[in-house]
This record gives C-alpha cells, sequence and structure tokens, in this order.
C-alpha cells in the first residue's frame, strides 16, 4: 500500500507545561513520583527485543537523596554486546525494506505516546534519576524528545525528497541508502532527549542500533525503550545495553559491520573512541560515519551597553539551571570594568536566594549533581581556586554531600583569565567572572576567543548594534550555537539546530536535517530511456 506520496504531519514544538500549583499537570507529575518511589526497578538489556538478565547488577539512586534506591539494572558485557551485534544485524533486512513512512509511523507514535500516556512517567523517571527539576524534567525528558521525534521524520521526508536534475531520455534518482551494518549510539547523563535522538535518528534513517545508555540514567532512558517497544519499533531495531562503556565498546568497535558511531559525551571519551575506531579501521568494511557532540566552556560577554536585569538573569539560567550540569550552561563570564561593581553585586545578591535542595520539593531551582565522582570533582575545582591566592568566591561555595550530592550555586571571581575555572569545562554549577578593561575591546574578544579549547555555545549581552555586530564578528569561531541577549543553553529542535566545532565535535547539529544526512549513503542512478545503439560518435564518420 504504497501508492501515494505520503507527507508527514508538520510538526510544531510540543507546548512546555508549567506545572503550577494546582494544575492537573502538577498533580498527575505528583502522584507519578510516588508511585514510582514506592516501588523498585529491576532493569534488562534488550537485545534482539528480548529481556536479558545478566545477574551482574548495579544500584540505582537518587543523586538528591542518595539514600534513596531507584532499583538495580542488570549490566552488560562484552557478551551481550556481540549478541546485540547479531540482533542489529538480523534485523537489518527487513528494517530497510519497510517503506520509510512506516518506520516514521513508530517514533511519531512515540512521540504521541509520551505527549499522553507517559508524559508524567517520563518526567518523574528523569527527575527521579537524574536530579531534574519539574521545569527541566518537562523541557528535556518531554518537549524536546517529542521534538526530536516529531521533527526528524520531517527532515527524512525534506532529505529523500531530494532529487538531481534530468535531461532529456534520462532520469536521475537519488536513493538515500542506510549505511552499510549498524549504528553505535552512546549517550550522556544529563539530557534524556540527547538518549533519545541519539539511537533514534540512524533508526529512523533504515539503520539498526546497539545503543549503550549512561549508566547515572539507565532509569529514565529505560522507559524510552520500552515505549518505542509500545510504539511498534520491531525487535532488534535498537538494542539497549546498560554497561561499562568500555567492555561494550570493545566488543562493537571489533565488528566489521560497525558503520558509524554516534555519540554525545565529554571530549576525553569521544576522543579514545575515535583513536579505538581508527586502529580498527581496517576491520570495517566501510569508512563508519563519526558523530560526536562533546564538551563546552560555555561564555557570556557581557559588553559595556548591556541592560542590567535581563543580563543578570540570562546569567543566572544560564550557568545554574540543572546544577550547571549543561554542555551549553555558562562558566565563563565577561564583564566589563566600567560597570563591574554593579553586575557582580546583583549577581551575588540573588545567587544567594536561589533555592536549592530535593526536586521532589517543587520550590527548588536547582537540585544535586548527577553522583559522588561528579561531587567530589567539582568541589576540588572551587577548593583550588579558593586556595588560589588569585580568586574569591563571592557567592555559594558549600558542598554537602550528607543528604544528596549538594553543591551550591557558585560564583568567583578571578584575576586569572585563564585560570583552570576559566579553561576547564567543570560541569556542575561554578561560574567563574573575570574583569576586562572595556577600553580595548579587541582585546577582550581575543581572550574570549582563544581561553578553551572549546566551541559550543556562547551569549553577548548588549544593546548597542554596532557594539553586536563586532562581537559576533570576532567570536564567529568561539561557539557552534550563539546567542544575542539570551542565555546560551536551551536550545529548540527545528529553531536552534545544536553542536559546536573545536573540541566541542564535529557539529553535526542534532535537530536538523545536517544529522539525519549522516545517517545516510547516497547513490546516485542513472536510467537511459534511450540508449545509443553503436559506440560510434559522430565526429568519427569519414570525410565528405
Ligand atoms: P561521559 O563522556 O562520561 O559519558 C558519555 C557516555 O560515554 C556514557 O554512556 C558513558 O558510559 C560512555 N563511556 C564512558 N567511557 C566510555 C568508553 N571508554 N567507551 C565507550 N563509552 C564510554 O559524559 P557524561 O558525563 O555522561 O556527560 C557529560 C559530558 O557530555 C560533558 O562533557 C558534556 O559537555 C557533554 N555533553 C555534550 C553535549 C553536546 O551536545 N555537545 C550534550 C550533552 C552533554
Amino acid at each position: 500500500m504504497n501508492n501515494g506520496i505520503f507527507k508527514i504531519p508538520d510538526p510544531v514544538n510540543e507546548p512546555v507545561l508549567n506545572y503550577a500549583p494546582g494544575s492537573p499537570e502538577r498533580v498527575a507529575l505528583r502522584a507519578k513520583i510516588e508511585e514510582l518511589r514506592s516501588r523498585q526497578m529491576d532493569i534488562p538489556c534488550i537485545i534482539g527485543g528480548k529481556e536479558v538478565r545478566t545477574g551482574k547488577t548495579a544500584v540505582m539512586r537518587r543523586p538528591d537523596a542518595h539514600g534513596e534506591i531507584l532499583g538495580v539494572y542488570h549490566r552488560a558485557g562484552e557478551a551481550e554486546a556481540r549478541a546485540a551485534v547479531e540482533a542489529a544485524r538480523d534485523a537489518k533486512a527487513e528494517w530497510v525494506a519497510l517503506p520509510w513512512e512506516e518506520r516514521a509511523a513508530v517514533f511519531l507514535r512515540a512521540a504521541e505516546l509520551i505527549s499522553t500516556k507517559y508524559r508524567a512517567l517520563m518526567n518523574a523517571s528523569t527527575m527521579l534519576c537524574q536530579s531534574k527539576t519539574a521545569h527541566q524534567a518537562e523541557i528535556d525528558a518531554v518537549c524536546e524528545v517529542i521534538d526530536f521525534l516529531r521533527f526528524n521524520p520531517k527532515y527524512m521526508e525534506q532529505i529523500y525528497a531530494r532529487q538531481p536534475e534530468n535531461t532529456k531520455g534520462e532520469w536521475n534518482r537519488a536513493a538515500y541508502r542506510p549505511l552499510e551494518g549498524f549504528v553505535y549510539a552512546v549517550t550522556p547523563f544529563n539530557f534524556t532527549s540527547i538518549a533519545a535522538n541519539l539511537p533514534t535518528a540512524p533508526a529512523m534513517m533504515g539503520n539498526t542500533v546497539v545503543w549503550k545508555p549512561a549508566s547515572t540514567a539507565v532509569y529514565s532512558n529505560y522507559t524510552l525503550m520500552k515505549i518505542y517497544m509500545e510504539a511498534g519499533l520491531p525487535a532488534g531495531v535498537i538494542n539497549f545495553l546498560p554497561g561499562s562503556g568500555a567492555a561494550i565498546s570493545d566488543a562493537v568497535l571489533a565488528s566489521q559491520d560497525f558503520a558509524g558511531l554516534h555519540f554525545t559525551g565529554s571530549t576525553e571519551v569521544f576522543r579514545s573512541l575515535w583513536k579505538q575506531i581508527s586502529a580498527n579501521l581496517e576491520t570495517y568494511l566501510g569508512y563508519p560515519r563519526i558523530v560526536g557532540e562533546t564538551g563546552g566552556k560555555d561564555f557570556i560577554f557581557v559588553d559595556p551597553s548591556a541592560d542590567l536585569a535581563p543580563t543578570v538573569a540570562a546569567i543566572l539560567r544560564g550557568a545554574f539551571e540543572y546544577q550547571g550540569q549543561k554542555c551549553s550552561a555558562a562558566s565563563r563570564l565577561y564583564i566589563p570594568v566600567s560597570r563591574s561593581d554593579e553586575f557582580l553585586d546583583a549577581l551575588a545578591a540573588e545567587i544567594a536566594s536561589i533555592p536549592m535542595g530535593e526536586i521532589t520539593d517543587f520550590r527548588n531551582f536547582v537540585g544535586a549533581v548527577i553522583d559522588e565522582a561528579a561531587f567530589n570533582n567539582i568541589q576540588g575545582y572551587i577548593e583550588r581556586a579558593r586556595a588560589s591566592g588569585r580568586a574569591q568566591v563571592l557567592a555559594g561555595g558549600r558542598c554537602d554531600s550528607a543528604k544528596g550530592w549538594f553543591i551550591e550555586p557558585t560564583l568567583i571571581l578571578t584575576q586569572d583569565p585563564r585560570s583552570e575555572t576559566m579553561v576547564n569545562e567543570i560541569f556542575g554549577p561554578v561560574l567563574t567572572a573575570y574583569v576586562y578593561d572595556d577600553r580595548d575591546m579587541e582585546a577582550a574578544y581575543r581572550l574570549v576567543d582563544s581561553t578553551s579549547p572549546y566551541g559550543l555555545t556562547g551569549a553577548i549581552m548588549a544593546t548597542d548594534r554596532l557594539r553586536i555586530q563586532r562581537a559576533l564578528t570576532a567570536l564567529q569561531n568561539a561557539a557552534g550555537n550563539l546567542y544575542i541577549n539570551d542565555k546560551p543553553t536551551g536550545a529548540v529542535v527545528g529553531r536552534q539546530p545544536f553542536g559546536g566545532a573545536r573540541a566541542s565535535g564535529t557539529n553535526d547539529k542534532a535537530g536538523s536535517y545536517l544529522n539525519l544526512l549522516r545517517w545516510a549513503s547516497a547513490v546516485a542512478i542513472k536510467e537511459n530511456f534511450a540508449p545509443p545503439a553503436s559506440w560510434r560518435y559522430p565526429f568519427m564518420s569519414s570525410e565528405d
């Protein structure tokens, strides 16, 4: 029943519900949170559509109440990784043969399930597992997940519609085959939406996938996997493998059918996977596609013409929402000396008023950082800054691990623009400010551009149009996502395609057709309706 040129429904961004007191969504979410807290999950691997329990379990805890156990998951090892590769191989032929609009329908159905039946479940599982507030969960685990699942099919349709030119007697076609082999998706803890996008974008394009979720996000990621299955995803198209990244990668990357890596996470892990792939290059049938979005050291540049209140709001939201654990979170701040007191005083006062605590208390703006390793790492940065003699902690700075991994939103003022908290990705609620001399703006732009190896996001706060333009030009390579008078976080699918360059990744722009193109291998088909019957050309005829 393929006789039609079908059109994917035009996507619109999923509306963000507000969870205000008394709202039906708040009542449903609270009930779901309590339901999940009252039982413990036993999460298997899912290979070829079947649950696999290895018996090698790891405990899942709430970051903001680490005494509270959410359940266990079964860790995959090399044997399960090999089985997942087999399952992906077995599922490929039928999945590829399925008309593309049927593949799209699976993900459109999953989006609908999340928008309705499973909205509260997606939010509650992400809140408890990753310590997100209701709002942070809603924009991630519901709205952005749905947007990926609705916009990507539209991009797929647009890609398939791109066809070459023809001339008389000839028909040229482009077919966008999936990659030959399987795709390995490795996802980070911090966005349930990225965990949704990395396996599903290649799958939509006809690939089969081995998916390794982050160990601290298995709880919410498993919910996604179950929803795809309910939406009709055939067995083996996406195989869910929680466990040690190193062990799973060793087995997966040794397969000759490995055709692509879809990664988001730290620069360090991405580089190690790239090296491993390079070392195995001769094993593979083709050259694997490598797509990776990695770390950031994102800036807010305050021009002397900036308005105070919107700048302070952008800084607070950009640096501290989700405890600064967004790859796009602002972590270095540049303030002009001519207005430094005004900005620093306002920031310190506001930061002191930010409510922090368990995300089950909806009044809190920030929760806990993800785990003990992150807590220790972030605390180390704050302590070293304090001890350096070249920095002051202007606000926050207290760390308390008694009940959860809590680190106060922290503002450091440094005299050294290349101190480690200005250069390294900390991935926590720590913002370092440097006061620049605004009599030499070009020097200030050069400093922002050259301080960090990353190039992910940045924001320019200014009202003077000439200065906005100068800053945009000077900082064009410093970020893949630039914001003017807005926080540098919160990219929306379809509106701000996301990704950075330099050490921040391959800039293949999640949430746009550019990303989906990476999961296709085009074939050009020429058909001749009037093939020549002789090999001789007219110019070869005998002279008159
Ligand atoms: P991470 O690098 O620690 O882990 C990412 C994934 O890689 C996880 O699934 C992890 O288990 C896996 N992994 C770890 N070692 C591995 C190995 N040797 N082989 C295979 N897999 C391995 O990152 P994280 O802590 O989950 O996430 C935070 C990082 O992600 C930050 O650096 C952040 O900037 C980055 N991030 C980037 C973007 C972006 O779009 N640029 C978005 C979100 C997060």
